[in-house]
């Protein structure tokens, strides 16, 4: 029976997707709209000890081989991290090296370029510490007006921005402090201190350290972190050719993956992807399974809450096993904690469809 399991599943990669690490979840890092992004570091060092007892962590660039002729005896996983984020390289790095083991780093160059937290999530810490707050934000010529009066609605009130963000087709991820009062202030820089665990983009210099190591393959993540699915052709274009130029050029690497933002992909992404990239990743959940799924290749999302629900899935002998294997201690405490106070389900828009849908929502 295990033997069975474990043959059926050769083929079958499954390849996780990390965002940031962190010491211990921030305050205002509220978990809401599926806005599960920050790991800690124990978990991830659990869910790294669990991923090289059960698999054979792999390279991007044993991708095709072993999808081709499968590997008897071989249990292939990849590694990736979304965004570019210094908590990743910090807290991640010296896991994976303690373990041999190398990732994949999606890069947004313009995040790199701009060598801060993207002002959404500044704002988010800001309005944390600015409670109870009236916060204003316009784009595009519209307004929406949001209210925290308490730390415990700092989420919620977030969740309704992304929400009304994404319904309009406004990047969230492009909100300037600009556009930002809260009690009928304007929002500056400097008025709360940055994170660098909390969103904060890791430096060129990092980054070429670490791939120069080889501890990270590094892949496309785009220039501006917007939807692909949103944009006219030649934005398309300037975003997928734009950010690998960038990144040849800082990294001087070869760059053979991307990963669409917020996993927004269709037909005509994938197509312009794969003149410019081998690998395209979605966040799709499931696993990797033939080639022809490399421009729209599912990934899953390594959540702190639902990582119990993912050993499931991809546990190479099966649910009993991990069940009996890997269940206890503080981890599993902290999971069925969280799992309450976890809101799932966002929203996912495609192209031309102006509907909204169940999905998970991932920076
Ligand atoms: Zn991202």
């Amino acid at each position: 029976m295990l033997g069975l399991s474990f043959h059926s599943r050769r083929r079958q990669i499954p390849v996780l997707m990390f965002h940031g690490l962190c010491e211990r979840i921030p305050d205002y890092a509220l978990f809401e709209g599926g806005r599960t992004c920050h790991l800690p570091v124990t978990d991830f060092a659990a869910v790294i000890r669990w991923c090289c007892q059960n698999y054979d962590v792999i390279r991007l660039s044993d991708l095709d081989d072993l999808l081709a002729r499968g590997g008897r005896g071989y249990r292939p996983l990849l590694l990736t991290f979304d965004d570019g984020l210094a908590s990743a390289i910090d807290l991640g790095l010296p896991i994976l090296r303690n373990y041999g083991v190398s990732a994949v780093m999606f890069v947004t160059t313009g995040i790199t370029d701009a060598g801060r937290t993207p002002d959404i999530f500044y704002l988010e810490k800001v309005v944390y510490q600015c409670l109870p707050a009236d916060v204003r934000v316009r784009f595009d010529g519209e307004e929406i007006q949001l209210k925290a009066s308490s730390k415990e609605e700092v989420g919620p009130c977030f969740h309704r921005l992304w929400s009304w963000l994404v319904e309009r087709r406004f990047p969230p991820l492009r909100v300037s402090l600009q556009d930002v009062s809260i009690n009928g202030r304007p929002v500056i820089r400097g008025l709360v201190s940055e994170d660098r665990h909390f969103w904060f983009p890791a430096s060129w210099n990092e980054l070429k350290a670490a791939a120069r190591e080889g501890i990270l393959e590094i892949g496309s993540h785009m220039v501006s972190h917007r939807p692909l699915t949103w944009l006219s052709r030649s934005e398309l274009i300037e975003e997928i050719e734009g950010s690998r130029r960038r990144l040849e050029q800082e990294l001087e690497v070869a760059v053979q993956a991307c990963a669409y933002p917020h996993g927004f992909v269709d037909e005509e992404v994938s197509r312009v992807a794969g003149v410019h990239y081998r690998w395209g990743f979605a966040d799709s959940g499931g696993l990797l399974k033939k080639v022809s799924q490399r421009l729209s290749a599912p990934r899953i999302h390594v959540a702190s809450e639902d990582w119990t629900v993912i050993k499931r899935l991809i546990s190479p002998y099966g649910r009993a096993v991990t069940h009996l294997r890997f269940y206890g201690g503080t981890v599993k405490k902290r999971l069925l904690t969280m799992a309450g106070n976890t809101v799932g389900g966002a929203f996912r828009m495609d192209r031309g469809s102006g509907q909204t849908g169940e999905g998970e929502q991932s920076p």
